[in-house]
């Protein structure tokens, strides 16, 4: 892929973006030594690990151009929102729109502009906690999160425990959170959303709980910034749920005299008394392990929250979704309130799930309507019954057709085309295509019988 320039240079090919990589060699850590292609080297190795929690957002870049510095003298960093006229012109971008000024943000959304970031040394990537919709619309958050960051006397430990308090709240309100040591002193809390709650409300109820929390437990927890004396506490600072505030990202990189990443953990890592902060090469080595720990946090959450398995036939799954490759599909004939065809189609670990009201096209000249709905697990794609009438889509469920596909295109929120082979309907090749807006025809798609097929 890559062709020599000079040593310190190279042009890549990345999802087939020209890239000109420069000043490989320069040092952006002097105490660790660490240089810009080992910067880049890492973003590379966890960008599978890591994009999933930046796409779609706007991201806030942290830039050292001339490296880090040291502790005495560290280096200068610079703040940048606004895009410049030295991005590439493929960089996807969306725009804010401030009191005074409109924001042009990078959407991170692919290795190349991991990389384009790492190239010209923006260590930090910052994210709010909501996504563009596929029309730029700023949708409700996507999750919420609580930085514990520790006073003076304070330190990992405190925050560990401070984490566990919230973590029984927070399964209490049938959320799941997940830590993140923050790559400096702390400890990220995420939890995923089903994004029914503005971004007031996500910050108005975290802001509740950090001050209850701090009721409960005064003598460890502090939630008020002004707050000078908090020796030996732990700030929850609830604040960076605001829509306007960011929080430096998952598998970021941190600007400090050593190559540190805010990286997410497990809950049994936090039980360690030897909790440590992670460096870059710690982290790519379970990125390579493991894959991404907090993965599929989110894509089972708004299934499951529709459902209570004591009362539905239809399968409940207690765990995350599993990374799969394969490629079934399924249309349920469903007799609901209204009745409607359920497009299934396995994707990442989960049937990526559209309602159809007229059922699939058999004309190319007439489109029908299909509705985004909650991923399902792939456990459903073998369900057929009777949903109790009470019950969330109450009403008898049938599979229509059922089989493989293959995959000619896959653009997340906007275009999927596929032929699907079924075993009672036969081959067809479809295309959906994304026309929401705003509101509730924010999951509005289009299914298309393409006028060529197989
Ligand atoms: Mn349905």
């Amino acid at each position: 892929m890559a062709t020599a320039k000079k040593s310190d240079e190279q042009v890549v090919a990345i999802d087939g973006h020209r890239l000109t990589l420069t000043h490989l060699d320069k040092v952006l850590y002097p105490e660790t030594g660490t240089t810009k292609a080992e910067v880049i080297g890492y973003y590379s190795a966890v960008a599978e690990a890591m994009l999933p929690h930046i796409r779609d957002r706007a991201a806030t870049r942290k830039r050292w151009v001339n490296g880090v510095g040291t502790e005495k003298v560290p280096g200068l960093m610079f703040f940048q929102k606004d895009l410049d006229d030295s991005t590439p012109a493929w960089v996807k971008r969306r725009t804010i729109e401030h009191k005074d000024h409109d924001n042009e943000y990078p959407l991170v959304n692919d290795l190349a502009t991991l990389t384009w970031l790492a190239q010209i040394a923006a260590l930090e990537i910052h994210v709010p906690q909501w996504r563009f919709g596929p029309k730029g619309a700023k949708r409700n958050p996507d999750r919420i999160v609580l930085d514990l960051d520790p006073g003076p006397g304070a330190g990992l430990p405190e925050c560990a425990e401070v984490a566990r308090v919230v973590r029984v709240i927070l399964q209490g309100m049938g959320l799941d959170p997940m830590p993140v040591t923050s790559g400096s002193k702390g400890i990220h809390l995420y939890a995923a959303l089903d994004g029914a709650q503005t971004t007031e409300q996500v910050s108005a109820m975290a802001h509740e709980l950090a001050r209850s929390l701090e009721a409960d437990h005064p003598e460890l927890i502090v939630s008020d910034m002004k707050k000078s004396l908090r020796q030996g506490k732990v700030l929850l600072d609830w604040s960076q749920n605001n829509g306007s505030k960011t929080t430096v990202a998952p598998y970021s990189l941190r600007g400090q005299t050593h190559p540190m990443v805010a990286a997410p953990r497990t809950w049994k890592e936090l039980e360690s008394k030897t909790l440590a902060q992670l460096d870059f090469t710690q982290v790519m080595a379970r990125v390579k392990k493991d894959g991404d720990i907090m993965g599929g946090i989110d894509r089972l959450r708004t299934y499951r929250s529709k459902r209570n398995a004591t009362k539905t036939p239809e399968p409940v799954p207690a765990g995350r979704a599993r990374p799969s490759k394969g490629q079934t599909f399924v249309i349920q004939e469903h007799h609901a309130s209204h009745l409607h065809w359920d497009f299934r189609l396995e994707h990442d670990g989960v049937l990526v799930s559209w309602a159809l009201p007229k059922g699939v096209p058999t004309d190319y000249q007439k489109n029908h309507l299909a509705v985004q709905t909650e991923d399902h697990p792939l456990e459903y794609g073998s369900f057929e019954g009777d949903i109790p009438k009470d019950e969330y889509g109450g009403g008898r469920v049938d599979i229509w057709d059922a089989g493989t596909y293959e995959l000619e295109k896959w653009r997340d929120g906007e275009e999927v085309i596929a032929t699907i082979h079924g075993t009672k309907h036969g081959t067809h090749r479809y295309a959906l295509i994304y026309t929401g807006g705003e509101g509730k025809a924010d999951k509005n798609w289009l299914i298309h019988l393409t006028k060529d097929q197989p």
